[in-house]
């Protein structure tokens, strides 16, 4: 007799492999430009590596503290002081992570009650969902509309219910690469105001807004940053995706809470890496302050390069990421358009339906400007045969 291995009844039946993953192997499968998940093609600064190399010369191979280590914490206190006009405590209100992805898992599981209401804005980062699902949360998702992604504010106050506990943002937003105006907040905390609500503001791509006004940070915001969980990323600012060191920025009490998940999710994140960031927020402020410029220079390129396709591009006030309207090349669905998009035109790009919960019939694709501008030029050749 076979006694065959239990099939687990799945806590996530509805979930496969992310789509950044399956476009990135049919990419590789079919050698196609990778406009698709989210990384650049080109090498963080020299100075990192190498403050990299010498603190595990030093040494410097423990665990790092729980909460993350102490020169990178005043380091990110003393960024967000000179950025959005308020110091956050290095010791109580900042927390290194394992990066964004942790700082968010870990602030929706501490925060997230079975049956708590989450609302969130689509088409939305896929990681949200997922840990509302583990939690028992339900979410409540808010539709935004091409070309502008701009939140219905009066769509947003309906949705709201004694049951709801917390409101994902995520400006950059990442994939429409719209950005939130100062207004956006205020008007938030006036919906919110009167309410037991916290905020998750995913602000991965600060560094990279080309919007009139700049970045609109919740820690900008005096009173919505009391109920705020801030969280970002140095995978985009330094260009190390795959040094996955991030970290959030909160209230002590709030902290202490991220605090209580994180360090069983992950205890502690690579302790040179996090010397070495430090080591590099201090030595050159310049890289993240000309972040926006090198990546605009990029955007624009890019989209100047495109103006000789069929593609239609949509506006584009942050992150790394192009929207382009396809409806002119095909009729094909958005998933089987970057499919075929990869196999027989060499590009690979990501689909925005898999962001949506709702019916998305748009025919609206992402394309990654993290390269080179020869990877640039030559996706666009491409691109601009169809
Ligand atoms: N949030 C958004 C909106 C992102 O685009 C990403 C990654 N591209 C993350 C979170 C995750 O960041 P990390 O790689 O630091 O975990
Ligand atoms: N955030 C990256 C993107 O949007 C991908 C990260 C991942 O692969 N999980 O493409």
């Amino acid at each position: 007799m076979t006694i065959s291995a239990p099939i687990p009844d799945s806590k996530l039946p509805a979930l496969g492999t992310t789509i950044f993953s399956q476009m990135s192997a049919l990419a590789q499968q079919h050698q196609a430009i990778n406009l698709s998940q989210g990384f650049p093609d080109f090498d963080g600064p020299d100075y990192l590596q190498q403050r990299l190399a010498w603190h595990v010369a030093q040494g410097a191979n423990q665990y790092a503290p729980m909460t993350g280590v102490a020169p990178l914490r005043a380091a990110i206190a003393d960024k967000t002081a000179q950025i959005y006009g308020w110091q956050p405590d290095a010791n109580d209100e900042v927390t290194i992570t394992a990066g964004a992805t942790e700082a968010l898992f870990a602030a929706i599981s501490a925060l997230v009650r079975p049956g708590d209401e989450v609302i969130c804005f689509d088409p939305s980062y896929d990681s949200y969902a997922p840990a509302v699902q583990l939690s028992g949360g339900v979410l409540k998702r808010l539709p935004l509309q091409p070309p502008a992604f701009n939140v219905d504010w009066q769509r947003f106050d309906e949705l709201l219910s004694a049951r709801t506990r917390l409101v994902i943002v995520n400006t950059p937003h990442n994939p429409s690469a719209s950005a939130w105006r100062a207004d956006d907040m205020q008007r938030l905390w006036q919906a919110i105001a009167e309410r037991e609500i916290y905020v998750l503001s995913d602000e991965v791509y600060e560094h990279i807004c080309f919007a009139r006004g700049g970045h609109a940070s919740v820690l900008a915001h005096p009173q919505l940053r009391q109920r705020a969980i801030a969280v970002s990323s140095f995978g985009k600012t330094f260009h190390m995706t795959g040094w996955k060191v991030g970290y959030c920025v909160a209230p002590p009490a709030l902290s202490a809470e991220v605090r209580k998940v994180h360090q069983y999710l992950t205890f502690s994140v690579n302790t040179p890496a996090q010397l070495a960031l430090a080591d590099m927020l201090r030595a050159d402020p310049q890289h993240w302050q000309q972040l926006s410029a090198f990546y605009r220079a990029k955007r624009d390129r890019f989209v100047q390069a495109l103006s000789h396709s069929r593609l239609e591009i949509l506006p584009c006030e942050g992150t790394y990421f192009l929207l382009a309207d396809y409806s002119a090349i095909s009729d094909l669905d958005d998933v089987a358009f970057c499919r075929w998009l990869t196999e027989h035109a060499g590009v690979a790009a990501i689909p925005l339906s898999v962001f949506c919960a709702d019916p998305f019939p748009h025919k609206l694709i992402r394309l990654c400007f993290a390269k080179q501008d020869a990877t640039l030029d030559a996706a666009a050749e491409r691109l601009c045969r169809l």
